[in-house]
């Protein structure tokens, strides 16, 4: 449906969920503008989102500032009227959060606040926000509900469930906000032109992130953390959804605060299907032809063992539901992945690792 009116702010537009949200927006005939520090991104992946959008490409304009910088982000505001934010901005890995508390907190919650203050200044009160199934912990049963409490295992996924409290006092205080936030469950796959997808610094954190590097022989081996859990093979198992289907649920979110008086609701991004570890490398090997050599190791820190989604509220209330299975992941994943052996970077000169 095109809304050749509506303006969005994305803030980590050049990342990895932001630009397949991005492409999205732009064929849905959204006006966009991404502000990005580029910490984790790299300019040509917006460079590519414009050619893919193609005569929709001048909709999009992109401030390279940092969502800390109050007095750049105010000039934005001032210059652009905007009807909502879509809010990726952050940083993600979970070990460094471990190390480097403060600059988590600092760069996640600080950024967060000075936005929601800049936006409250300038009258833009719409928000969608990136939380993390992480807010359910070690969840006791499956599937999670959006009901299910909430912890934190680690200081990255403390800054997503302060951002979501942060959010619920704000509507508290001032019921004219309307915030939708989306837990969003493990988002793999790319595009499927293969133009953009996943290009993480440094050595991925993520299970499919790593398994694509180990295809393209740039790892390896894959270590496989813990085969003695209570699953069919003893691998962990995640419920596993296809970026493009989490893109869709961004602009699902958008019409949903439409809504007269949404207030602040939550609302689980997944498949509801739960895949093992080892299934997910067998299905990425059937795609890509290439032999992913494993390294068994214990299990990693923190890690939970079977996690995945109820999608009762999304699909009911948000009219939105995952289209894509395990095998489109891993296709669209190699094609990406082979199309860009290093990422945005090259092998003469690689942007990152
Ligand atoms: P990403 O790192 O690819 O994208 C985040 C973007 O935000 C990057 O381009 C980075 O440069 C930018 N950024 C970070 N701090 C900034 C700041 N202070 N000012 C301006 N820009 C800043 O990550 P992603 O996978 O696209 O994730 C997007 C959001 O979704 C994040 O908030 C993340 O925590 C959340 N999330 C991701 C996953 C996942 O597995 N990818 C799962 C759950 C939630
Ligand atoms: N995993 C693994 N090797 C890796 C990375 C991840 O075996 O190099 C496992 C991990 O233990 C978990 C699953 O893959 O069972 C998904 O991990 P990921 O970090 O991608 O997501 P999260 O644990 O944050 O949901």
């Amino acid at each position: 449906m095109a809304d050749y009116n509506k303006t969005i702010l994305v803030t980590g537009g050049a990342g990895y969920i932001g630009t397949h949200t991005v492409l999205q927006l732009l064929e849905c005939g959204y006006r966009v503008v991404v502000v990005d520090n580029l910490d984790n991104s790299s300019p040509v992946a917006l460079d590519r989102v414009k050619s893919l959008a193609g005569k929709r490409a001048h909709n999009l304009s992109f401030h390279e500032i940092d969502l800390r910088d109050k007095p750049a982000l105010e000039n934005i505001f001032s210059s652009t009227s905007f009807d909502a934010v879509i809010h990726f901005a952050g940083l993600k890995a979970v070990g460094e959060s471990v190390e480097k508390p403060l600059l988590y907190f600092d760069n996640n919650l600080v950024g967060t606040i000075i936005l929601l203050e800049v936006m409250a200044a300038h009258g833009c009160k719409k928000l969608v926000f990136s939380s993390s199934a992480t807010v359910y912990g070690w969840p006791k049963e499956v599937p999670c509900t959006e009901e299910f409490p909430t912890c934190a295992m680690n200081p990255y996924g403390r800054t997503k469930l302060f951002i979501e409290e942060i959010c619920r006092d704000i509507y508290r205080a001032d019921s004219e906000w309307k915030i939708i936030l989306l837990r969003y469950f493990n988002p793999v796959g790319a595009h499927p032109s293969g133009q953009i997808g996943e290009d993480p610094r440094g050595i991925p954190n993520n299970l499919m992130p790593f398994v694509q590097q180990v295809a393209v022989g740039r790892r390896p081996a894959l270590t496989v953390f813990g085969t003695d859990y209570s699953t069919n093979d003893g691998t962990g198992v995640r419920d596993y959804i296809h970026v493009v289907d989490l893109a869709d649920g961004h602009i699902a979110a958008l019409n949903k605060l439409g809504e007269p008086s949404i207030g602040c609701e939550v609302y689980n991004l997944g498949t509801g299907k739960g895949t093992s570890v080892l299934e997910m490398v067998t299905a990425f090997e059937k795609s890509s032809g290439k032999k992913i050599p494993l390294n068994i190791a214990g299990r990693r820190p923190g890690d939970a063992e079977i996690v995945y989604a109820s999608t009762e509220k999304a699909e009911r209330e948000l009219n939105w539901k995952a289209k894509y299975g395990i095998e489109e992941m891993c296709r669209d994943q190699w094609n990406w992945a082979s199309q860009n052996p290093h990422g945005y970077g090259s092998p003469d000169k690689p942007l990152k690792d």
